[in-house]
């Protein structure tokens, strides 16, 4: 559901009097000496309780794996056979398609873009690093650290822009097929950190059939919430390796996820997904880079979740505490915001930010009236390559972690912060 009025046209000293109005209600939350961090998608520490258990009672002494493994020992480079059996369903890959890497996607992403940089990629005549320069496609307003990353190995950065169906797929097709130097793209399928848009069938069909000029180019797919789902009707999105399979070009695709905000940031499981030639192709590279990852946190979290059912059952207690924040922020929003005409914002179905956009112009002014109010808020501009959001207008809002309270306390601040930056730049 996209909530959106356009600017209702309002008499100037409308304006002035909304503007008063929302100073007075700031001065007073200011003086409230308020503490509160809105700003990164982490989960409560309620959240993290509900896999607590992992950490008492999934080894009790018993460190073998199914297959006689001893974990606590080097080896087994691509993961424990149960630790893949508990990930494959996440991402739809088969047995010889994943390797389960230590925890975080945001690393595995990161050696994955400096092993194709330093050394190349399956079917690569040289490393992309070898290049003139190397560039990327960057569907925005998109998450920061992909963005990052690129920045932090000197990858320029395009801009792509977001529709309701994923990324622009015209201006993908087009970009890649006319340059050889674009070696990839990012894209988040599902519950995209920040819109919370899932790619459509045709945008998965169309990103299986891309035709690069580049030979060596590569789909950053980081299904970072594949299983974070907030309604009883989920989005659903098409295999996109599977698809690949179909059009001959699987060697395209990587594809990422974690346990991150299933069971515990920085220390879940993560693992990529690829053909079995390029996982072949990756254990080459990745076996100087490690003897193996923590088999100890595969053997628990394979002992704890059991299946994927496990998962899909533990989702639905996350979903329970963190279903009312979100309702909390959007019920804020629809109350105070949508009168004015002062914003527009989706109710996604599930993943972990709301994105809102606010009339142009205004995001670094709101980001900056709720920081003096003790507000963290994600930077403005951090959802667009380079920290420059050409608009001025998106905020990522992460509900998660505050308490009910404190996010309704946040909340508060955030709409009355949106009031005076609009009003500020519409009386200028
Ligand atoms: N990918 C996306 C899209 C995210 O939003 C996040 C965290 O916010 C991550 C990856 C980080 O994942 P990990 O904790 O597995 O490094």
């Amino acid at each position: 559901i996209l909530y959106y009025k356009e600017f209702a046209i309002m008499e100037k000293n409308e304006l002035i009097k909304l503007n008063e109005e929302a100073k007075k209600q700031y001065d007073e939350l200011c003086k409230q000496g308020l503490k509160l961090d809105m700003s990164r998608g982490k989960p409560s520490p309620a959240q993290l309780d509900l896999s607590l258990d992992m950490l008492t009672h999934c080894l009790d002494g018993d460190y073998m794996s199914e297959t006689g493994v001893d974990c606590r020992n080097y080896g087994v480079l691509d993961g424990i056979e149960e630790a893949k059996r508990l990930c494959m369903p996440m991402l739809g890959v088969a047995h010889d398609e994943i390797i389960i890497g230590g925890n975080s996607s945001l690393q595995l992403m990161y050696d994955t873009m400096a092993r194709a940089m330093l050394l190349g990629v399956l079917g690569g005549d040289k490393p992309w690093g070898k290049n003139e320069k190397v560039k990327f496609l960057c569907p925005a307003p998109g998450y920061d650290r992909h963005f990052a990353i690129c920045q932090s190995l000197g990858i320029e950065m395009i801009t792509v822009p977001y529709t309701p169906d994923g990324p622009d797929m015209d201006v993908v097709e087009k970009l890649v097929s006319e340059d050889e130097l674009i070696k990839g793209i990012w894209c988040v399928p599902m519950y995209s950190n920040p819109e919370g848009i899932t790619c459509s069938d045709e945008t998965v069909k169309r990103f299986a059939n891309l035709s690069p000029k580049a030979k060596d180019f590569r789909i950053f797919w980081d299904n970072a919430y594949c299983v974070h789902h907030l309604t009883d009707t989920p989005d659903t999105l098409l295999n996109l390796l599977e698809e690949a399979k179909k059009t001959g070009k699987q060697n395209m695709v990587f594809m990422f996820a974690s346990t991150s905000k299933i069971s515990f940031p920085g220390g879940g499981l993560a693992f990529i997904g690829a053909s079995a030639e390029n996982i072949k192709f990756i254990k080459s590279q990745m076996t100087f880079q490690t003897i193996g990852y923590d088999k100890l946190n595969q053997l628990r979290h394979a002992r704890f979740f059991k299946d994927f059912d496990g998962i899909k059952e533990h989702m639905k207690k996350h979903r329970a505490i963190i279903e009312p924040k979100f309702k909390i922020v959007l019920d804020m929003l629809d109350k105070e915001i949508a009168p004015t005409g002062f914003g527009s914002w989706h109710k996604p179905n599930g993943g972990y930010f709301i994105s809102f956009n606010g009339l142009d112009g205004t995001a670094k002014r709101t980001v900056e009236l709720c920081k003096q109010a003790g507000v963290v808020l994600t930077g403005a501009g951090a959802t667009y390559p380079y920290g420059k959001d050409p608009h001025d207008n998106n905020i990522r809002i992460a509900p998660t972690y505050p308490t009910e309270a404190e996010l309704a306390k946040a909340m508060e601040v955030f709409c009355v912060a949106v009031k005076i930056a609009a009003t500020e730049s519409l009386l200028k």
